[in-house]
């Protein structure tokens, strides 16, 4: 029913730089790409309508925070991986194998970027708050 593994490429602004085609990021890839499929089977809708937390074993989440330093993002490299509007990252001893959970974001629909990601409804979320004022200062 999904394409596991192969959409993640097709979707839009990722493209892999060519330093990717190197075994151990290989290797960080196919970690994304399994709390991707998880994401793809948890949420037969709209993915970006979701904030996912992940919990993994210390050497998954120290690969992870690659694509997220932080522990709570809305717009980490972990979040245009996981098409999700936030991704909490959480180390977890106990956790065998990687776990995902979604729940629908508690942030508002920002228009620009189609995610909700925005602490106000009708306003643009923090990201393109910035990009807008760069804007407005460059065409001043
Ligand atoms: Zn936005």
């Amino acid at each position: 029913m999904f394409a596991e593994g192969k959409s993640v490429f097709r979707s839009r602004r990722l493209e892999p730089p060519e330093t990717w085609n190197n075994p151990s990021i290989g290797k960080l890839m196919d970690i994304a790409l399994s709390a991707r499929s998880q994401v793809n089977k948890l949420v037969p809708g709209n993915t970006w309508e979701m904030a996912a937390t992940v919990k993994t074993n210390s050497d998954e989440f120290g690969k992870l925070k690659i694509f997220q330093p932080e522990e709570v993002s809305t717009d980490s490299q972990l979040t245009e991986l996981l098409q999700v509007s936030e991704v909490r990252l959480i180390s977890d001893e106990s956790a065998s194998e990687l776990l995902v959970e979604v729940l629908p974001s508690k942030g508002k629909f920002c228009e620009r970027c189609r995610r909700y990601t925005s602490s106000e409804e009708g306003r643009p979320c923090q990201r393109c708050e910035r990009v807008l004022q760069t804007l407005r200062a460059a065409v001043r």
